[in-house]
């Protein structure tokens, strides 16, 4: 039985006043679930004492795959671990599309993730053009492989499937679309990592909602969700934490 994430993704939102929905959260951060939020790099520290004795996981939005040096602007992972961060974003779309990361440079952010003691998110999706065109699993199959490293395991590795299309539109797939990516994305890492691949918790991201978290998490192998618009506040994530709790 694998345990339901929901997590959210701040993206470039929020002060040091937006804390204050973190402390609103807890009343649902019942331990049903894991739950991940993921806050500017800014706040990651202030966040993880917000949320110090509560049943969040802070994480970042990205690492530099380096331990330190002349990365101007860029955030080691063992920097945001001794901010208290627990996990890291990795590969999200828009930082594929904005900054250019190949699969290549998300496996070399996994590694330096767990060599911190991060729990690495690795994010993979197709673009509109790409399904329309039916390689949506040749692509989604690609971006796993190549950005997942040999040592991933159900603890230190989730993977979010969120089409690019979906994300921040209010556009989703149907369920079947949705169960379509997630049992070949399970298929996957069963044929690499044997019957560990049955450990990992794959989400699902994509204009999550309140409305629709439900029936989505219950879809045949999504094992929760990354949620962007939806995690800014409380009052819309709790409603999502509700429906990872089960
Ligand atoms: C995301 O950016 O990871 C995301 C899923 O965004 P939204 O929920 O706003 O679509």
């Amino acid at each position: 039985m694998r345990r339901k994430i929901a997590a959210g993704n701040w993206k470039m939102n929020g002060l040091k006043a937006s804390l204050a929905e973190v402390e609103a959260l807890k009343p649902v951060c019942t331990g049903e679930c894991d739950v991940i939020l993921c806050p500017p790099a800014t706040l990651v520290a202030a966040m993880a004492e917000v949320a110090k004795g509560a049943n969040i996981t802070v994480g970042g939005q990205d690492c530099h795959w380096n331990e330190s040096g002349a990365h101007t602007g860029d955030i080691a992972a063992e920097m945001l671990a001794d901010a208290g961060a627990g996990a890291v974003i990795l590969g999200h779309s828009e930082r594929r599309a904005d900054h250019c990361e190949t699969d290549m440079m998300v496996h070399n952010k996994a590694l330096a993730a767990w060599r911190a003691g991060l729990q690495a998110i690795i994010c993979v999706g197709e673009t509109e053009a790409e399904r329309d065109a039916g390689t949506t699993l040749d692509i989604i199959g690609g971006q796993l492989a190549g950005s997942t490293p040999d040592g991933a395991t159900a603890e230190n590795t989730v993977i979010a499937y969120e089409p690019v299309w979906a994300i921040g539109t209010g556009r989703t797939p149907t369920l079947e679309e949705i169960a379509e990516v997630h049992d070949f994305l399970r298929g996957r890492l069963v044929e690499r990592f044997g019957l560990d691949g049955e450990g990992f918790r794959l989400l699902y991201g994509g204009s999550v909602k309140p409305g629709n978290a439900a029936e989505i998490f219950a879809v045949s192998n999504v094992d929760g969700g990354l949620v962007g618009g939806a995690s800014l506040k409380a009052s819309d994530f709790s409603g999502i934490i509700q429906a990872a709790n089960g």
